[in-house]
């Protein structure tokens, strides 16, 4: 969670947001023979990642390196159910969309990011790929990828349940907690809700959303930032 955290803070730090756009060009993810570097976030080659084909990722001296696929190969074993966690937070600024759960919400504000800066899809996406035992939402699409740049937060999404699918699971449920002292969600709440489900394929009665402010403290409760969590359960099909 850390990781992701840092993660978004690079993603904020980098500049300009571009308005959310659906991209049209095939969604890769790295080669299972890829090295990807904790610290590094920039080794990872635009080759898919399948978790039925699990090479060995090479460990460097230094570390830093992670075994994409080992945790993969234990979790796909024979657990009926797994569990993922995800959080994310972004900072919000003027002159940015607020997009939320893929939706366009009206603010004086929104995420300055690397991509659209969707805080619940990306904390989604965590929560799948952490069920799955596989790295997190950063060290997959990397910020350092200029690919990634503006893009929409639902291909992630998309990419994460392609994941699922092909690991065998399905969603149990999904519950996320939204972060934020202004503006309302409740307005807007059924309809990411809906999208949020269309986007993961999942019936809408298994896909929980709720809201709470930060009470004005801390950067969340002064309208300077926004930050999500969400927990995941997934069915072996
Ligand atoms: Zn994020």
């Amino acid at each position: 969670m850390a990781m992701a955290m840092a993660i978004c803070a690079q993603l904020s730090s980098s500049s300009p947001l571009f308005h959310p756009q659906i991209t049209k060009k095939p969604f890769l993810l790295p080669s299972p023979a890829a090295t990807i570097s904790v610290h590094g976030f920039s080794t990872l080659r635009p080759k898919s990642l399948s978790l039925s084909h699990r090479s060995s990722i090479s460990a460097s001296a230094a570390s830093s390196t992670v075994d994409v696929n080992e945790p993969v190969k234990k979790s796909v074993r024979t657990l009926p159910f797994r569990v993922g966690h995800g959080f994310d937070l972004h900072r919000l600024e003027p002159g940015y969309p607020l997009i939320i759960g893929g939706i366009d919400i009206p603010h004086d504000r929104g995420c300055e990011a690397h991509s659209d800066g969707d805080v619940l899809l990306h904390c989604v996406v965590d929560a799948i790929l952490g069920a799955l035992g596989l790295p997190d939402i950063g060290q997959i699409f990397p910020d350092s990828d200029p690919k990634w740049k503006g893009a929409a937060s639902s291909v992630f999404i998309k990419e994460a349940v392609r994941l699922m699918d092909e690991a065998g699971y399905e969603i149990g449920n999904l519950d996320a907690t939204l972060i934020l002292q202004r503006p309302k969600i409740s307005p807007h709440k059924e309809t990411i809700r809906s999208n949020l489900s269309k986007l993961l394929g999942a019936d809408p009665s298994v896909v929980n959303l709720k809201a709470k402010t930060h009470e004005k403290v801390d950067s969340l409760g002064e309208n300077r930032s926004i930050a999500a969590h969400t927990i995941i359960l997934l069915m072996k099909k």
